[in-house]
């Protein structure tokens, strides 16, 4: 893909009302536009990240068993009336009359929806366990949206919802997910960890949040970097200073809630007419739980994480494109050899961004670092008289020359 035709325009002003880190470097680099407070566009670099992050997590979902759909974003009231929540979540759920005088609410979260479908088509213990899952748009009426696109009132979250008919069967499956989790946001570049929590308009349970250190969060956790037990404020506040597992120091981080698992038990399965026939043939509601990853808020979580003073830096799987070629100089044959490398590039299977445009070498070194794609790769009069190609890992510092060959290489070679 050539610069010159990309839509995206980067910008050196940092926008106004941004005060995280991933708001600005997003907004700067053009991956996202405002369209108004917590409603964002995902431009088409974002949304190469974005589709990127999706993936990562189809495949570690797929992977676990559990199956996709797409339920709607528009809710009928009559469905939340029969769990109470459409009370619960006044306020925080968009809800409006129709012009024939109808309820409707967008959806905040699925489980009344989910359920209905599944007691529809489950009858026998044999048809369990099922695991389903969407990646969708979701709606919340905050007040005061803020930090990006870390906290938004439309957003975009893989919701999975899991059917068991034991307990037993439940568990393991909540460590399984918790597992995915993990390899999830390991491919996508932060670290997070499971911390307990209370699981709110949910469940009374306890359940797990999975926080991101950052410095933008809005959570507080506390943390044993003895043994990393880790627990939310509200849970750890009787314990304080010591770790209840190993008797360690106790920190305290700002986080990001990246993700929540909860152990929703019988409670909406109970309230929404799903039951199963047991091996001895007794009725039993079925046991379930639903687990939700904010897929834009890693996307913001990511760059909070992987960042320096000229911009972003993309971990690779991740990454909007692979390389970034650079021609410096109006020399026809630089631009000739630059051509070249891209075709030869794209024809090995890598995504190549080429700043052809007319620009300064400063100007084009300024933004490759803002956009932060991950192998720099700088063809100029001075390298081509060598036959080698400049490269340049943006998460380091030192540049080296090596052959169109070591390129391909390094290209492919995850870091
Ligand atoms: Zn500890």
């Amino acid at each position: 893909m050539k610069q010159s035709l990309y839509f995206a325009k980067t910008r050196k002003e940092t926008p106004k009302d941004a005060q995280e880190i991933s708001h600005k470097l997003l907004m700067r680099g053009d991956y996202i536009d405002q369209l108004a407070s917590g409603i964002y566009t995902l431009l088409p670099l974002g949304l190469r990240v974005h589709q990127k992050i999706v993936n990562i997590i189809r495949e570690e979902m797929n992977g676990i068993g559990s199956q996709e759909l797409l339920m709607p974003a528009l809710h009928p009231k009559s469905i939340w009336t029969k769990t109470g929540r459409w009370n619960v979540y006044k306020g925080e759920m968009y809800q409006f009359e129709d012009k024939s005088g109808h309820w409707f609410g967008l959806g905040p979260t699925h489980e009344e929806i989910i359920t209905t479908i599944v007691a529809n088509r489950i009858n026998s213990f044999r048809d369990l366990p099922q695991a389903l899952y969407q990646i969708q748009t979701k709606f919340r009426d905050e007040a005061r949206p803020k930090a990006g696109l870390l906290r938004g009132k439309e957003f975009i979250m893989k919701d999975l919802y899991s059917f068991h008919a034991t307990k037993e069967d439940f568990d393991k499956f909540y460590e399984t997910v918790t597992e995915a989790y993990l390899r999830i946001f390991k491919r996508c570049g932060v670290d997070a960890f499971p911390v307990q929590a209370s699981g709110g308009a949910f469940t009374k349970e306890i359940t797990r949040e999975f926080m991101i250190k950052t410095g933008a969060g809005e959570d507080t956790t506390l943390i044993c970097d003895h043994c990393g037990w880790a627990a939310n404020k509200e849970v750890a506040e009787n314990l304080r200073k010591k770790c209840p597992k190993c008797g360690g120091e106790i920190k305290q981080y700002t986080t990001v809630e990246a993700g929540h698992v909860f152990h929703l038990g019988t409670g909406f399965s109970e309230k929404l007419g799903a039951s199963f026939i047991d091996e001895n043939g007794d009725k039993k509601p079925i046991i379930m739980g639903c687990y939700g990853l904010g897929t834009t808020r890693i996307m913001a979580s990511v760059v909070e994480v992987n960042n320096d003073k000229k911009g972003i830096i993309w971990p690779s799987e991740v990454a909007p494109f692979s390389v970034h070629i650079l021609s410096l100089g109006s020399d026809i044959k630089v631009k000739q050899e630059a051509q070249a490398l891209e075709d030869y590039l794209q024809k090995e299977g890598i995504e190549v961004l080429y700043d052809d445009r007319d620009l300064s070498a400063g100007e084009k070194f300024a933004d490759a670092d803002l956009l932060g794609i991950p192998l720099r790769a700088v063809i100029s009069e001075k390298t081509l008289s060598q036959g080698m190609v400049e490269i340049k890992y943006r998460k380091d510092t030192e540049a080296r020359l090596v052959t169109r060959g070591d390129l391909i290489n390094a290209a492919k070679t995850k870091n």
